[in-house]
């Protein structure tokens, strides 16, 4: 089968179902319900045949290290997520790249993007150039999003695949 695994890490609350559910099913949900982990599933162009795109959405604070190693070694594309209100979920993320860049020896092939969720917000505690700064150090993408709002959304799937230079993906 022809599956493309991209998978969404982030501390807890900023916003990962969000995006995920905001992009699967154009929903946006007030309620804040804690995940384990979810699989949503999205069919996409390549340039063979159909693909189907895996959106893994991963418990926030890794309560099951083995999990994230599995999530990641399986994983093709990842969207590191942080919420613009909490410079500890930027924070958070740290840990987590350098455990990417472990587990994936062909890094520059794989598909990165940093995401500051909640920019709808007014309470910003995290600057769009302290994400831009992280996001150069780290050679990977960066955008800034609201799942309430629905701002970026699309565009950061798309920017995933467009970093995907193996096979063309298209939305
Ligand atoms: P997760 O734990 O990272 O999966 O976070 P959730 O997707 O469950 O969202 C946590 C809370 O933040 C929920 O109450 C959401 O309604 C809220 N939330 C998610 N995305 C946004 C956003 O873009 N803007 C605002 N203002 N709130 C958001």
């Amino acid at each position: 089968s022809n599956d493309y695994r991209i998978v969404i890490f982030g501390a807890g609350g900023v916003g990962k179902t969000s995006l995920a559910l905001r992009f699967i099913n154009g929903t946006f949900c007030e309620a804040y319900v804690p995940t384990i982990e979810d699989t949503y599933r999205k069919i996409v162009n390549s340039d063979k045949n159909v693909c189907t795109l895996q959106i893994t959405d991963t418990a926030g604070s890794h309560p099951f290290p083995a999990m994230q190693r599995l999530s990641i070694s399986r994983g093709h594309a990842f969207v590191l997520v942080y919420s613009i209100t909490s410079k500890q979920s930027i924070e958070e993320l740290k840990p987590i790249y350098d455990q990417i860049l472990q587990l994936k020896t062909d890094l520059h092939n794989v598909p990165i993007c940093l995401v500051g969720n909640k920019c709808d917000e007014t309470e910003r505690n995290v600057t769009a150039k302290e994400g831009k700064d992280l996001a150069t150090f780290w050679k990977c993408g960066f955008l800034e999003t609201s799942a309430k709002n629905n701002l970026n959304v699309k565009e950061l799937f798309q920017k995933l695949l467009e970093l995907e230079k193996r096979q063309n993906l298209t939305l």
